[in-house]
């Protein structure tokens, strides 16, 4: 553990995904007391996770820094580059080579893995650090009751805790609890996202989609469409290629199912990529039974904490993300190293709501600038055909004839001033810098006004006895 708190208190968090793993991992190294609740049972876990993730600097450096750098290292692979090709054509239109330089000044690397390595990796570590991580428990029901919050069990049972995390998804019930009503639900509908996996043996055996395995630098691979796009990257730990494809919503009438839980029929998902390259098609051919999931463009949220100041919400639940994004992982991991850190100088119960608004305000920026980003990202890589397209292809191609990155030319620095931003943000040198600025002020004046308020006590018995 690093940091101990002068108080160490409980915390019970709702949702063994990425979030609630990784705060039960941070709060422990921290010194709280950490149950986490999780509704699929371990066995569903394996069933349901079936795509592959991307972890960008900014969120590997946090996890090295927590110790977990060779376990993550058995189950994922470090890529190097982006190449662009058009959708519908495969016409390759550019690469982009994530420079040496830029990598070491944000102190982590861009990691591929499969959702559920990621998942058991960060499972293991939180029983490691002494967590207890229960799963096959739904959690119906919270209660923000002043200093005694309680969730309620589908079986009936209740759990008291100091804290209820929610780390439960975009379809939140503790956000519900906070906000008062689905934000997830009533937001825009704005395309499907299908996830999956090709087995490498089979993308070897093919002539075409071997060179996607024999690349001297390993690669994400995106495809640009008109109202379409697809990702496909090497998953580490396994043997596989990871799918992301975002296509159109079904007909008018059809309701699209919204889980990650995968089960969606193969052919369904080809149906739905519309005209697309030769290679795109072999390998949805030879892919796993697909996840489709609704991507949606949230706006933030105003409340993370309810008014009593012992609920919060981390990760989805708090800023839902286009599902794929880059970032959907790394701003869940970043939550936690933050929740964490505040609650490192735990000392009085009074701070516990001042720590909780404190951690919204130190997230909901950059959360909320991340998720625009991955938002227009998404909107970029699938602009409809037409002029804005045709120039953003066009400038693409100009600058691959001329050998240069994709990304770089003649705005290259202002680029590396974003990626800077993005990638060499430390959410835990933040908190850091917030306790020094605020916090520490915030306890000096609170003791000085209790020294005043125990000099005054004493003056006035001073005058009583005379
Ligand atoms: C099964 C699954 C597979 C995924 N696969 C991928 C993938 O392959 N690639 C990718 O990029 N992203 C994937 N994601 C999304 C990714 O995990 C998130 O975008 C991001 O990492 C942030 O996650 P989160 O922990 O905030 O939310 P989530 O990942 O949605 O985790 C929320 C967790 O809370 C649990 N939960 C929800 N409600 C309750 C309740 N009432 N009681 C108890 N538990 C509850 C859910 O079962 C879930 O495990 C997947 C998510 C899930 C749930």
């Amino acid at each position: 553990m690093s940091e101990k708190p002068g108080l160490s208190i409980d915390f019970l968090v709702v949702g063994g995904g990425i979030a609630g793993l990784a705060c039960a991992i941070a709060l422990r190294r921290v010194g709280h007391n950490v149950v986490v609740l999780e509704r699929s049972s371990d066995a569903d876990i394996l069933k349901m996770s079936h795509g592959g993730i991307r972890l960008p600097p900014n969120v590997s450096k946090i996890l090295f820094h927590w110790g977990l750098e060779h376990a993550l290292r058995q189950v994922s692979i470090t890529a190097t580059a982006v190449e662009i090709a058009i959708y519908d054509t495969g016409e390759f239109v550019g690469t982009h080579q994530w420079e040496e330089e830029v990598l070491r000044e944000t102190r982590g690397e861009y990691l591929f893995l499969h959702h559920v390595g990621l998942r058991r990796v960060l499972h293991d570590a939180a029983i490691a650090a002494g967590a207890e991580v229960r799963s096959g428990v739904s959690v119906v029901s919270i209660n923000s009751n002043g200093d005694s919050p309680h969730v309620t069990l589908a079986t009936g049972e209740t759990l008291m805790a100091d804290v209820i995390v929610g780390a439960d998804g975009r379809s939140s019930i503790v956000q519900k609890a906070i906000v008062g009503k689905d934000v997830y639900g009533s937001s825009p509908y704005h395309c499907l996202f299908y996830n999956t996996t090709v087995p490498g043996a089979l993308m070897r055996a093919d002539p075409d989609l071997a060179p996607f395995f024999s690349q001297h630098v390993e690669s994400m691979y995106l495809w640009m469409g008109s109202g379409r796009s697809a990702l496909g990257f090497r998953v580490g730990g396994k043997d596989e290629f990871g799918l992301h494809f975002w296509v159109p919503p079904r007909q008018e009438g059809v309701c699209d199912d919204d889980r990650w839980g995968g089960g969606v029929d193969l052919d369904e998902m080809r149906r739905q990529l519309g005209p697309c390259e030769p290679r795109l098609l072999k390998m949805a051919k030879l892919a796993a039974t697909p996840a489709r999931v609704r991507v949606k463009m949230v706006s933030p949220m105003e409340d993370w904490v309810d008014e009593h100041g012992r609920l919060v919400i981390i990760g989805e639940a708090a800023h839902p993300l286009p599902a794929g994004s880059l970032q959907g992982g790394a701003m869940a991991v970043e939550d936690a190293a933050v929740l964490a850190k505040l609650f490192s100088h735990l000392r009085t119960e009074d701070q516990i709501s001042t720590f909780l608004h404190a951690f919204q305000d130190l997230r909901e920026d950059r959360c909320a600038s991340v998720v625009q980003t991955e938002q227009g990202n998404l909107c970029f890589q699938m602009l409809p055909a037409g002029p804005h397209q045709e120039e953003r292809d066009n400038e693409m191609r100009t600058k691959t004839a001329q050998g240069e990155s994709v990304f770089g030319g003649g705005e290259a620095a202002e680029q590396w001033e974003h990626l800077k931003e993005l990638f060499g943000y430390d959410a835990e040198d933040e908190a850091d810098d917030w306790w020094v600025k605020w916090g520490l002020l915030r306890e000096r004046a609170k003791q000085r006004s209790l020294d005043m308020e125990a000099e005054m006590k004493t003056h006035l018995s001073n005058i009583h006895i005379r």
